[in-house]
């Protein structure tokens, strides 16, 4: 993938590239709709990854090339942003980005140089960037914090920022919130940036504590599968803006900071002095998820990885009944694959489509498989693309 994306740049821009960059995508094993609440997540960085070939200029321009961007429509243009040719490149002036001036995907890399300028960092020369990437779009497995942060990951190390990680992780975020105009929380990026091969990046999102957890489900004869459902449904946003919403109220009622603060065995308590159920229902999610994270922690740390499935389960019924972020196709994953002998499943990322993850044993995991996409095509699903989850790299330099 490096020397692939070294002869795009040379293709592109005429030059070789200063280095080439890696950032995954990742799947969130649990914990939803926490990271807005100062929660715990528990994400795995996956195989698929963005890369970017990247040179360093001197000159303020920004000149930004996607080798999937023409494929899905998403290179477009304004006053500002020029669509040079055939070739797609999208060129800007640094010192003049501005949030919500630059549309479509390369809206994703300009706000990473715009928060780091924003940031005092000194990245005004600007780059020339090509980039690729194996991340599946818009199915809740992170391809746009990987292009972050892949983006901020090149930058730091062309311009000698000495950035860390989790540093980068805020910046990306912050581009993805203010820049791009996406009210995501910070797990993403996180996972992208500092996800290790093998574990599972357990992160506390109040203060960004990291704990890698070891995570090898093939050595305990297990598998966990990503089925993404290919399907996105519309009301996504303005219902994750409408949970987000439900889950301040909570804490304000409950004269908390955030949900996080609201332990676990104080729940009923807390529950009762709640009218709304609307509120109710997303004060229920939010701590009993916590907690299904600390849980899942638990079991790993005695290997008791099998019974992790149980808590997946779980996990999802709370999405489904309590938060209501679910769907048919997802609902469909999860009864279909706990009907084929699945140790656990649930939706995983916002909802409303994108993924799923499902545990099971290595035995069981083909008919598992078989029977999702035999129940997709038996509702008339699209078929659905199923993979294994291996534990993968976080960021890196591979050039
Ligand atoms: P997710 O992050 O779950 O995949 P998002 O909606 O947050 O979904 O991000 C998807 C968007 O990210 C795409 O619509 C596109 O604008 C951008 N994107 C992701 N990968 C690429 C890529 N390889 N090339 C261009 N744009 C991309
Ligand atoms: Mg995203």
């Amino acid at each position: 993938m490096a020397e692939e994306a070294a002869t795009r740049f040379w293709e592109l821009y005429g030059a070789a590239p200063d280095g080439v960059w890696a950032a995954p995508g990742r799947v969130n094993l649990i914990g939803e709709y926490t990271d807005f609440n100062d929660g715990f997540v528990m994400p795995l960085a996956l195989p698929h990854t963005a890369v970017a070939a990247v040179a360093r200029r001197t000159d303020g321009r920004l000149r930004l090339h996607s080798a999937q961007a023409q494929a899905d429509g998403c290179a477009q243009s304004d006053g500002r942003a020029r669509v040079e040719g055939r070739q797609g490149v999208v060129e800007l002036e640094a010192a003049a980005l501005r949030p919500g001036a630059v549309p479509g995907w390369a809206a994703y890399p300009a706000g990473v140089v715009w928060a780091l300028r924003e940031a005092g960092h000194p990245v005004g020369g600007g780059a020339d960037i090509q980039l690729s990437s194996t991340v599946p779009t818009g199915a809740g497995l992170s391809s746009s914090a990987a292009l972050e942060v892949v983006t901020a990951l090149a930058l730091n190390d062309l311009y000698g920022l000495g950035l860390t990680g989790p540093e980068l992780a805020v910046l990306a975020r912050r581009a993805e919130n203010a820049f791009v105009g996406v009210p995501c929380g910070v797990m993403d990026q996180m996972a992208s940036a500092c996800c290790a091969s093998g574990h599972l990046l357990h992160l506390d999102t109040r203060d960004l504590t990291c704990r890698q957890v070891p995570f090898d489900p093939a050595g305990h004869a297990l598998r966990l599968l990503v089925v993404d459902t290919g399907v996105r449904h519309a009301l996504g946003d303005g219902a994750y803006a409408e949970r987000r919403a439900g889950c301040e109220a909570g804490a304000r009622a409950l004269g908390v900071r955030t949900l996080r603060e609201v332990p676990y065995d104080t729940l009923p308590e807390a529950l009762g002095r709640l009218d709304d159920p609307a509120v109710r229902a997303c004060v229920r999610h939010v701590v009993s998820e916590n907690r299904r994270v600390e849980r899942t922690m638990a079991l790993l740390d005695a290997g008791d990885v099998r019974a992790v499935g149980a808590v997946l389960s779980d996990g999802h019924a709370s999405l489904r009944d309590d938060l209501r972020v679910s769907c048919p196709e997802l609902d469909l994953v999860v009864s279909s694959a706990l009907s084929a002998g699945a140790l656990g499943a649930r939706m995983t990322g916002g909802g409303f489509g994108g993924s799923a993850v499902v545990l099971a044993g290595e035995d069981a995991a083909d008919t598992v498989a078989s029977a999702v996409a035999g129940a997709f095509a038996a509702a008339g699903y699209r078929a659905p693309r199923i993979f294994p989850a291996v534990p993968s790299e976080g960021a890196r330099r591979l050039l």
